[in-house]
């Protein structure tokens, strides 16, 4: 029998329905493997009694032959999702030690499914990042290689799907945040079209483009939680659209005979780095052998989305940090004289550099005088990328591409070069700026035997498409069975 962390998230529901195992000893497992690989630098937060007893809470509805989908299920959740259990800091100290009066609506969500919590997971402070090396606290190490970097922002989550602390995390993707860490760990990851997934509760980094999506090691395990997290929050978050949660599972078996492949010739330029090109270009053959037909598209604004998304971010980010006053939330200056010294010392205390960065780029991009000549041209171009995938999308039915142009590059790597971590988001920024869905699925291995993530994105509202086409080429290959040694 497969150990129980081997599992999926679909065997371990079977398991725990049938009663062969029980969500308290399922959950002790875990806790046991997060603490025992706890160098890795995963977890944030862990308490095992809030685990034990909504473990034994799930163990109360199974008996009672309550049907929920993800009933026992243990989950891990990215430090963005505020959880009133468990402390919430977004990875930076401005929230050390923060505890949230309420759970985030995708907590709630995933607990109303029967989803038990394993604890809180290592991010980029306050999901600013690509690498995890901006969290706070620690930075989180890759499995599959411990001397390198795991991906950003959702490197914790990433990591505890990877190395088995977690059947499956939650993760945030403002642009790329699922998809590059789960490319650099080797699982599955998705964004779906923004607005599916209530941002309620998940600490704001750039409104316009946040959304929260699972990461497992399947397309089926992402099925399943995505169809537990979606659906409308009318009173909390003003922009969750009006589209009822969906059932993802019910067509990811369907045939992907004469699905229409559009493959972007912007994303296979000069800075994609050979290995990760050739893998690419295997798992498009691969594509073709299950039926599909490749499309030349053209994604004639791709290099554009990072000045224009590095222009929106900040000056939204800028706006939601200005609540990390030292009045509301969090961190406060011990010595301060007046009013206005507490907030200086506060911010210049809690914050990192890279958020201070954004804080600056932000604010200059907004103030008046710039606002033209920067954010309104950004607001502009950001329309016409929207523009440019609709233009594709009338040839295909799905995009494929790179998720990154490397591996996961060691830790330390871009030492302080901000900018070497912003043109390795070259390829997630396009989808996140248009508010599209888009995937992350393992399709190889390049450079030092690193894993290689295959992106897939679709048009609005194509999340059924995007796991089908990911269900559908795992069942051909085995890259997503792939473990790193040792756990
Ligand atoms: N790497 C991008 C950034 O630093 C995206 C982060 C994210 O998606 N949260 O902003």
């Amino acid at each position: 029998m497969s150990q129980l962390h081997d599992l999926t998230v679909a065997q371990l529901a079977a398991r725990l329905a049938s009663k062969d195992v029980s969500a308290v000893e399922t959950a002790r497992h875990f806790l046991a493997r997060a603490r025992a690989h706890e160098s890795l630098g995963a977890y944030l937060a862990t308490d095992e009694d809030v685990t034990l007893s909504q473990a034994r809470a799930a163990d109360e509805r199974i008996a009672t032959a309550d049907k929920a989908a993800l009933l026992g299920v243990p989950m891990a959740h990215k430090d963005i999702f505020v959880t009133k259990d468990f402390a919430s800091t977004a990875g930076s100290k401005m929230l050390e030690g923060y505890r949230s009066p309420f759970d985030a609506t995708v907590v709630c969500k995933l607990a109303a499914a029967g989803v038990v919590t394993l604890g809180k997971l290592n991010c980029d402070e306050f999901a600013m990042g690509s690498s995890n090396e901006n969290s706070a606290f620690h930075p989180v190490k890759n499995p599959w290689d411990t001397s390198r970097i795991p991906g950003g922002s959702s490197g914790g989550s990433a990591v505890a799907v990877a190395a088995r602390l977690a059947p499956a995390a939650t993760g945030t993707d403002t642009g790329g945040s699922i998809r590059q860490p789960a490319s650099f760990c080797g699982i599955t990851g998705i964004k779906p079209t923004y607005g599916r997934a209530s941002r309620y509760g998940m600490i704001a980094f750039a409104s316009s483009l946040d959304q929260a999506g699972p990461m497992a090691r399947t397309a089926e395990d992402c099925a399943l939680l995505l169809s537990a997290m979606c659906g409308p929050d009318p009173d909390r978050d003003s922009t969750s659209l009006d589209v009822p949660a969906e059932d993802f599972t019910k067509s990811l078996d369907a045939s992907i005979e004469g699905l229409r492949i559009g493959v972007p010739k912007e994303f296979f330029g000069e800075g994609l780095s050979n290995d990760v090109r050739s893998t690419i270009d295997a798992a498009l053959k691969e594509y073709e052998k299950l039926g599909a037909k490749l499309v030349e598209v053209s994604l004639p604004r791709t290099e554009l989305a990072i000045p224009v998304y590095y222009i929106i971010a900040p000056a939204e980010a800028s706006s939601n940090l200005s609540r990390f006053d030292g009045v509301k939330f969090g961190h406060r200056a011990k010595q301060y004289g007046d009013l206005l010294e507490m907030y200086r010392k506060t911010r210049a205390e809690g914050f990192g550099d890279e958020v201070k960065r954004r804080i600056m780029i932000g604010t200059y991009v907004l103030s008046h005088g710039y606002y033209d000549a920067y954010y309104l041209q950004a607001q502009k171009i950001r329309r016409m990328i929207a523009d440019d995938f609709q233009q594709a999308f009338r040839q295909c039915d799905v995009i494929a591409g790179p998720v990154a142009p490397t591996v996961a590059w060691k830790l330390g790597e871009h030492g302080n070069d901000p900018l070497a971590d912003y043109l390795a988001d070259v390829f997630t920024l396009p989808g996140s700026l248009a508010g599209l869905p888009g995937m992350s699925i393992p399709c190889g291995f390049g450079a030092g035997h690193m894993p290689v993530g295959l992106q897939l994105l679709g048009n609005y509202f194509a999340e059924a498409k995007l796991l089908n086409a990911a269900h559908r080429f795992q069942q051909a290959t085995d890259f997503h069975l792939r473990k790193p040694e040792g756990y």
